[in-house]
């Protein structure tokens, strides 16, 4: 079978990694002009941590992993305010890791005959009914038996397949960022904790990765629907230029906007994910939002679901793709509700 993978994430490279062990014909599309940086910190778990430990890359994440041992708050003005300190490993059934470094992994692991190629996505396609014809952005068309859109939250896929993205999307009211920079005595300063600090309407928070480097994160309120800024640093400075803690210093580091993460925090519903020779695959379709802190590993596991059923399926992609949807989508929603349940929680409300 040929399947072209739109979007070279999480979700696109672990489909691409079980449709190549099976034997298929996989050409990876993805927007970007090469592999992503670090990202942030994913903690992958449950579910996820399952299809991790099935595709046998425990050991490569543990090389990487990002260990920290505290969570410390701070108030506004730099005093600690609170301090939990992390009672012993985190249990065999969970790995963090940068968010750079899980793709990495992912894209080593790959079969050898898997085409992946940057600075390309899909502009169209047309389904024939016995097979699908993928424009690509460069123009040229590729005939496949199925086009996977895993094209993250944002997905072009979804949108040619299923229509506009506000009808899909929903907005929980909160921007997040994040980015990383070199700083060796910042990094060391932070020891091996994960600091936050919290204000009325916002959080920001920095960890080491490695002796070297510094991560960030930033969420805050915003009235759900507010449209994303166009330049991401300029607008974490005016929400947060004037906190305290060490955010001035912070947000000196900012760096360019193409190494800002910064989006809205939001879930996809969708009421079916498939349509004829076209699936979604990871936040495509079920965005839980990172209050859940699963949709990475949510990704992984609705990745190895979809080839377990393409497999199942012995051809009749229709009933694959049925299967697929059907062994999900169950745990999605819960997952997606609880999610939910932790947003007024998240960041402190505004000042009255
Ligand atoms: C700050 C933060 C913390 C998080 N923490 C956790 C956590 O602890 N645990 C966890 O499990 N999850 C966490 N998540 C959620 C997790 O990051 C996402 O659920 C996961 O990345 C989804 O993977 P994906 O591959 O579906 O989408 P994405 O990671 O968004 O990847 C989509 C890919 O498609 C590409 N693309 C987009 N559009 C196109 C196009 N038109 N053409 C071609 N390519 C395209 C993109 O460049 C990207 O490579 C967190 C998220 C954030 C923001």
């Amino acid at each position: 079978m040929k399947v072209v993978v739109c979007g070279a994430g999480i979700a696109g490279l672990a489909v691409a990694w079980w449709l190549g062990r099976d034997g298929h014909d996989v050409l990876l599309v993805e927007r970007a002009p090469g592999r992503h940086g670090a990202g942030y910190m994913l903690d992958c778990q449950g579910p996820g941590y399952d299809a991790v430990a099935r595709m046998g890359l425990q050991p490569l994440l543990q090389e990487r992993a990002v260990s920290l041992s505290e969570l410390v708050y701070h108030d506004e003005d730099g005093g600690v305010r609170e301090r939990f300190t992390d009672e012993g490993p985190a249990g065999d059934r969970m790995v963090s890791v940068m968010r750079g470094d899980l793709e990495d992994v992912l894209h080593d692991v790959l079969a050898p005959g898997t085409e992946v190629r940057f600075r390309s996505g899909v502009e169209a396609f047309t389904d024939h009914g016995d097979g699908v014809a993928v424009t690509l952005t460069d123009g040229s068309v590729e005939r496949a038996d199925l086009l996977v859109g895993a094209d993250g939250i944002h997905s072009r896929v979804r949108a040619l397949a299923f229509g506009a993205e506000d009808r899909f999307l929903r907005d929980l009211g909160f921007h997040t960022a994040a980015y990383v920079f070199d700083d060796e005595q910042t990094a060391r300063g932070l020891g091996d904790a994960l600091h936050m600090m919290d204000a009325p309407g916002l959080q920001a928070g920095a960890y080491p990765v490695g002796a070297h480097r510094v991560a960030t994160l930033f969420s805050h309120r915003v009235p759900a629907g507010t449209p994303l800024p166009g330049d991401p640093r300029a607008e974490l400075r005016r929400v947060y230029g004037t906190t305290g803690w060490i955010v001035p210093h912070l947000l000196d580091r900012c760096p360019g906007p193409a190494e800002v993460y910064y989006d809205r925090v939001a879930q996809i519903e969708l009421p079916t994910w498939s349509r004829g020779r076209v699936t979604l695959v990871g936040d495509a379709c079920q965005a839980m939002s990172l209050l859940s802190g699963q949709g990475a590993g949510m990704a992984l596991a609705g990745a190895e679901a979809l080839a377990a059923e393409l497999r199942r399926g012995g051809g009749d992609i229709a009933e694959a793709l049925r299967g697929y949807e059907e062994r999900l989508k169950p745990v999605v929603l819960q997952r997606q509700e609880e999610a939910r349940g932790m947003a007024e929680e998240f960041v402190p409300a505004l000042a009255p």
